[in-house]
């Protein structure tokens, strides 16, 4: 029997996953990824909740452990320095996770659990779409058409696949916030805890540890929709340099780094509300589908649980058409219930005064007293019961 053919496009996170498991599945799998070859930037990001179940189930887990970047937890700090309060790892639910990696290094982690089984295609993306009843002709931007069974758009936030597959339907909803992540040499302050550090206006300034002997700095500011991500990356530097110069703590140290940094990434923080994933014999995964924010914390572990949820749909249903259906079910209250964003998120945590910044650094101090701490984790434990917060992973591999 032949091997339906399924093309995925993206190799970061939910890409690779969605070929690892649907060759473990029986599907022949293309991957093409635009970028020239594997890209390695980015900085920490967690795996959490089922996904790290499902990394369990790949046999990939020592690995993304054996990676760890070192974090030993998130402590929130003053101009001065003085340490307002701090949550070790595995103390409460946010933070700090326990399988924390940078991101390059999980998407070679993945990319080198699936290269020998799926064909990769580097410096080359989806022009068109022609989508038939029994196959969908791909036209490339350099090689030439083919055919496959299944198209699958996972290939990001500003996924140019899914605006092929479902043009103008699904929404990038800005959330009021842009950030701006860098590399910066590591100096002897370094610790291994991540520091939270906030300025007046509505600023924060983040450091965090790596395993590569380099510091992890972020600028996060809120602002209307300024556009900051489409100018080009001299021009980000310079309205970084202005917007953070007077902002005291490590910036003056950051925005010194920030001249010569080589991989500075800035975006408006936005979420992608999506209607519809899937459309006929195509579909979209990860961010590309249901990006819900750096700020929930969620947006990898979303892309793998996701990747594993239509890769099995796909697997135990007899036809796509069901396939998907079962996925947006399964996986649509889960992704909903993450995508809403705790009431005053991004607000509360940029407050824009010194007085408001001082009033959070109070309620920081409090929160990360051993008692409260004690009773948040009660109340984390029990919420944690609710079934919708929760996703109940089929077995597929049975
Ligand atoms: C270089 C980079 C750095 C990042 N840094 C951070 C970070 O520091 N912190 C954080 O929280 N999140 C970061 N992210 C986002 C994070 O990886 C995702 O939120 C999450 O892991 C979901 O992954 P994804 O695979 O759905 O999408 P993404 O990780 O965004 O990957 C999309 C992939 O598709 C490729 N692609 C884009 N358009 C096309 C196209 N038209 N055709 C083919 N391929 C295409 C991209 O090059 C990329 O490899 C970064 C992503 C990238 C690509």
């Amino acid at each position: 029997m032949n091997k339906k053919k399924v093309l995925v496009s993206g190799a970061s996170i939910a890409g690779p996953t969605l070929a690892f498991w649907l060759h473990r599945f029986g599907f022949e799998v293309t991957v093409v990824e635009r970028a020239e070859e594997l890209r390695l930037g980015g900085q920490n990001i967690d795996v959490r909740n089922e996904a790290q179940k499902i990394v369990q189930l790949m046999g990939l887990e020592h690995k993304i452990r054996a990676a760890n970047t070192g974090e030993q937890g998130v402590r929130f700090v003053d101009a001065a320095n003085q340490i307002k309060g701090e949550f070790p790892k595995g103390d409460v639910d946010f933070g700090t996770a326990e399988l924390e990696i940078l991101r390059g290094d999980l998407a070679k982690i993945l990319y080198e659990a699936t290269h020998e089984n799926v064909a990769y295609i580097f410096g080359d993306q989806i022009t068109d779409l022609d989508d038939q009843d029994s196959q969908v002709t791909v036209t490339f931007k350099k090689a030439a058409p083919r055919s496959f069974d299944l198209v699958i758009a996972a290939d990001g936030i500003r996924s140019t696949t899914r605006t092929l597959m479902f043009g103008t339907e699904p929404k990038i909803k800005y959330i009021g916030v842009y950030c701006s992540y860098l590399t910066i040499p590591r100096i002897e302050s370094d610790t291994d805890w991540a520091y939270w550090y906030n300025a007046p206006g509505s600023r924060v300034i983040n450091l965090r540890p790596d395993n590569q002997g380099t510091t992890r700095a972020s600028f996060s500011f809120l602002s209307p929709d300024n556009g900051y991500e489409k100018l080009d990356v001299t021009e980000q530097k310079a309205m970084l340099k202005q917007k953070f110069a007077d902002a005291g703590w490590q910036a003056p140290r950051i925005l010194a780094a920030l001249e010569d940094s080589k991989d500075v990434y800035l975006d408006g923080i936005s979420q992608v509300n999506a209607p519809h994933w899937t459309k006929g014999r195509c579909a979209m995964v990860g961010d590309a589908a249901y990006c819900p924010t750096p700020m929930t914390g969620m947006g990898t572990s979303l892309s793998i649980i996701g990747a594993y949820i239509l890769a099995g749909e796909l697997s135990r249903n007899a036809n796509h058409e069901e396939a998907f259906t079962a996925y947006e079910k399964l996986l649509r209250p889960f992704v909903e219930d993450i995508q809403n964003l705790p009431p005053g998120v991004p607000w509360i945590a940029h407050p824009k005064t010194k007085f408001g910044i001082a009033l959070f650094n109070t309620v920081i101090g409090i929160a990360s007293s051993k008692l409260v701490k004690k009773i948040t984790k009660r109340f984390s434990a029990k919420e944690k019961k609710e079934p919708k917060e929760q996703i109940k992973l089929p077995n597929y591999a049975e």
